[in-house]
This record gives C-alpha cells, structure tokens and sequence, in this order.
C-alpha cells in the first residue's frame, strides 16, 4: 500500500530529470501542442496540410508500399493539394497491414520502430510498429488533454485497464518504479470480483488519485460497487473513459459516485489518443494537429455534420511504419458545432458503434471486449475470432484457425474463460473458415443476442403436396398468395413437418404462381415429401420477445387460404 508522491516534486524536479536523461523533446513539444489548440480551424488546416505534404513526401520515397501505391494509382505527392485531392488516395485496410507489412515499414535507415499488437475491434489481432521518435509526441498529446480535465504531470493517476497480470519480473519491476516516481498506480480489471472491487476501494482511498482513467465498463462497475456499499473517500478530479463506448448510464453513475466530471476520450493502441473531451463536455475535440481525421459516410464520401461515418486515420508522427488513410472500423458522427472552450480542434458529436460489446454471465457479471481480445491472444493460432451470446449460461466461440492452431488450444480457452466467467458457465467452439459480416457490412467481435430467442413466425397448417421434382434444387416451391399470407420471403429457409410420414425437413421456399394453389417439393426433398402428403410449413426468427407476430394460415383440400389460425407467436392454441 503506498501514497503519492508530492505532485509539484514529480511534476517540476523528477519528470523534468526523467524525460532530460531520456534526451528527448516531450516537454518543448507539449508547449507547442498546447498552443496549437488556440489556433482558428483555418490555421490549424493550414498546419496540418504543412505537415501532411512532408509526410507524404517521406513515406512514397522511404516506404515501398506506398511508392508503388502512388506510382500505381497515377498519383504524385505534388498534386495532392487539398482534401478532395486527398481522397483519391485509396484507404489502408487492416488486411492489408497483414499481408504487407514489411513493406510498409519505411527503409529509411535514420528511423527507428518497435511491434505493438492490438486487438482493434476487429477480433483479429494486428500487429503494428511504433515510431520511436513519435513516443514523445504521442505522450505529449495525452497529457495536453489531461490539462483539459484539470490534471497535470505529477498528479496522481490511477489507471483501470486490461494489465496483463502474468509478466516477467523484470518488467513488472521496471513498471513498478516507472509508476512510483509518474504517480501512476495500475489496477487491472480482469477478475474484478467484489473482494478485489473492496481492495481497490482500500488502495484508492490511501492513494487519492487526482485522476481515474478506464473502461467505462469497468469504473462503473467499480462505481455501482461503491454505491451498493456505501464506500466513499474516493475524491478524485476527473475521470478519463477510453478503450470502450461510453453510455449515458455509466456517465451518470461514475459522476454522481466520485462527484466529478467525466471526460470521455477516443484512442486505440496504435495511435494513443486521438480525440477527447474538453470541460466543456460538448463532444470530443480531434487532435488534427497530430492526426488527419476523416469520417467516411458508408457511400464513400466524407459523412456531413451530423452523419455517421467510419473512423479514417492518418497518423502525420508515425514514419515508420506509416498509416494513410487508414480505416479504424470504429463509427463517428462529426459535427460542424463550434466549442465555447474556444479551441480551434474540430468536434466529433460522439463516436459510437465501437465494437466492444460486453459478454453477461450467470451470476450478473459483464465481460468486456478487452477480456476476449487478450484472450485471443493468449494462444497462437487464432487468426479471427468471434463470441457470440445466446443465453446468460455460455458462449459460443468461433474461430477462424491460422497456421499455428492446435485443436487441444480450446482446452486452455476454456479454463480462462471459467475462470473469469464462472464454473457453470458454457462454451461451444466452432472452427469456422470465415465469419460474415453483419448486414451493413460491419464485423462485430462480440455478438450478443442474449435477450432473443428463435420463435415460429410463419405457418401453412395442414397444405397439400401437388406435384414433386426430383431433378430441380433442393427447395419448396409454394403459391405466392400463400406465401405472402404467412409472411414468408422468397429463398427464406423453412421446416416441412410431413404429416402423412413424419419427415422434417429443412429447405428454402422459392414463389410460384399466384392464386394457383401448387406447393411442389424439389430435389432432395422428394426422397422424403411427396405428392399428395399433408404437410405444414413453418419458419422462425430470433426475436428479443417471447411472443411476437405469427402468420398461421389454415388452407383448404386445394391449398387454399381459409382463415388465420392465430396471429401472435406464443398464444395458447
Ligand atoms: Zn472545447
């Protein structure tokens, strides 16, 4: 158990020392920072357009990549000149970070990188090189966005994050002095239970943080726990969100708990801090001195105040291993809104749709993104991955194997999963070779559809086979008066339930003509369903109700429509 540091010690004698041995330019850049941000938006364009010109100029000469890139697509850096120019310039994928990543690592021999992987909301885990020389940048934009919540260098900070908690002594013991003299002290927020939730009250309380930063998902749990309890003492200045969506229910409960103001932040691991609210809480100001921001509307072009768009990003510092217009797969809505704060940083109205949905558990716990993502690389192997929640008993996983999965790799899946989610709790592996995309072209790594549940919607009682076609495709081919009363869509996947033999099969339903009362079984299906067998046709949705709309139609000798039997799924017949 320790306390803080005095902070005016850290921030004027012990990190001055620190980042001068270091021998790097932290503190000069965050004076240059934070007179940017004063800047009109006009100026700040103009600086970024500056910065962006070089950028471009370095990574086409150093970075084969983007050489070929340019030369391929007719492009040269001298006729990019404005953001219309720029926008010819075709997105980086995180596929293509993938496959091409030592080439687009720069060549140039002055520069210097170290990996990093992230776990991005993609469930696929990516890895990135980080410019040595941009660090200080990085860091220094993080800490001008804490002046913005009223905290400085050598306030104390307490940090509520995914820390890995099995790591090799020697650099738990480097981090350990690291925070000491920062004034940064860790918790992690794997296996948050009630007895480690009542530890971090104690250390809090002893430590007195000017600062909390974490996922929101976790310092509201953490706040609903010191509600539930009655713990206060906990009186820190602000409180930074990140890594999460943050939702207006953890808002308001982590405000009211340690009555101050929360300040929500975007950022990722590959490029720190990206966006972030200022004490004006009216939206999140872009850091685009650092960053080229875009917001790209699903049709393609930029989105227009108001609009969601996809998270696009240039990072200007990072020449090593240089990102341009690179797509995050996190949604945003920018707004053309001024901020009363008087900074000249563009606001984003809100980011949302960020792909960390949580997992529930039988005994009521929530399992954040993070949790799955470091579980996912945990063990090697795992190229992509998805969870998916049906019912608060289990999970299941799917995964997309790589070169170096091994199918006893599930075993050991399992046991860090029972031991965050509980003994009784369930989970089914599948090994997949893909995993699609949701309707609107987005990858959710966390699918939870715990409140639905699969009920019958559509129902032709007690129809009539009229002919059978052995040769066809598989599939039912049924009147479209019928089809249209039992609110059934053409190729939608139903059951046959044959009443004359027993059968039950699974096809699809194709139309036919209108009013003329065929049903015809097709391909496989007329080894089981033949002509003139009472049959029922039925299909279901998923659906977060128990009762829902049900089309049950009742047909006569001649398949046709009599009357609806019942119209909501779940009535007692
Ligand atoms: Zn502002």
């Amino acid at each position: 158990m320790r306390t803080s540091l005095f902070p005016p010690l850290v921030r004027n004698v012990i990190y001055p020392i620190y980042r001068g041995l270091r021998g790097d330019r932290l503190l000069t850049v965050l004076d240059e920072l934070e007179r940017n941000q004063w800047l009109s938006p006009g100026e700040l364009h103009e600086l970024q357009w500056r910065s962006m010109e070089s950028f471009l100029r370095q990574i086409t000469t150093h970075s084969p990549y983007y050489r070929d890139l340019f030369e391929e697509s007719g492009l040269r850096v001298e006729d990019i000149q404005n953001p219309t120019d720029f926008q010819k310039i075709p997105f980086l994928t995180k596929d293509t970070i993938q496959e091409t990543k030592s080439r687009i690592v720069t060549k140039d021999p002055m520069r210097r990188g170290y990996p990093t992987s992230t776990g991005g909301s993609t469930g696929e885990p990516l890895y990135f090189y980080r410019d040595v020389a941009a660090g200080p940048i990085r860091r220094a934009n993080t800490l001008r966005c804490y002046r913005w919540a009223g905290v400085d260098i050598g306030d104390a900070q307490a940090v509520l994050w995914g820390f890995r908690l099995e790591k090799p002594l020697k650099e738990r013991l480097g981090e350990a002095v690291r925070n000491y003299f920062n004034n940064i002290m860790c918790l992690s927020t794997f296996g948050m239970s009630e007895r480690v939730m009542h530890g971090y009250a104690r250390r809090l309380r002893r430590y007195q943080p000017s600062l909390l930063i974490g996922y929101p998902s976790a310092l509201a749990l953490f706040a609903n726990f010191c509600k539930r309890r009655f713990t206060t003492g906990i009186h820190p200045r602000a409180v930074v969100t990140s890594g999460e969506s943050l939702f207006p229910h953890q808002r308001e409960v982590i405000e009211e708990v340690f009555a101050c103001p929360v300040f929500d932040r975007y950022g990722n691991r590959e490029f720190s801090t990206i966006a972030h609210e200022c004490e004006e809480h009216r939206g999140l100001h872009v850091c685009n001195d650092l960053f080229s921001v875009e917001i790209i509307h699903e049709s393609g072009r930029p989105a227009r105040s108001g609009e969601v768009g996809e998270i696009v990003i240039t990072d200007l510092s990072n020449l090593y291993m240089p990102s341009l217009r690179y797509r995050t797969g996190d949604l945003a809505i920018p707004t053309e809104r001024r901020c009363p704060c008087g900074r000249g940083l563009p606001l984003l109205d809100r980011v949302e749709g960020r792909a960390f949905d949580t997992i529930q558990t039988p005994n009521g716990k929530s399992v954040g993104g993070f949790f799955w993502t470091w579980l996912s690389r945990e063990v090697p192997g795992i190229k992509q991955f998805q969870i998916e929640q049906r019912e608060r008993s289990g999970v299941i996983f799917k995964i997309v194997p790589g070169p170096a999965w091994k199918d006893g790799a599930t075993k050991h899946l399992e046991k860090k999963i029972k031991e965050n989610c509980g003994d009784s709790f369930r989970v089914n592996f599948i090994i997949v070779d893909r995993i699609p995309l949701t309707p609107t072209g987005k990858f959710k790594f966390i699918v939870s559809n715990i409140e639905e549940r699969l009920i019958v919607k559509s129902k032709i009682h007690k129809a009539h086979v009229t002919n059978e076609a052995p040769g066809k495709v598989d599939c039912i081919v049924v009147d479209e008066e019928l089809m249209e009363r039992s609110n059934l869509a053409p190729g939608e996947k139903i059951l046959i339930v044959d009443n004359t033999n027993g059968a039950r099969i699974e096809t699809f339903v194709v139309a036919c003509e209108r009013g003329s009362g065929n049903i015809i079984t097709c391909g496989a299906t007329t080894q089981y369903v033949h002509t003139g067998d009472e049959i029922s046709i039925m299909a279901f949705t998923w659906s977060d109700e128990s009762s829902g709309r049900f089309s049950n139609i009742l047909v006569d000798e001649d398949n046709k429509f009599v009357r609806y039997l019942t119209d909501t799924a779940g009535e007692r017949l």
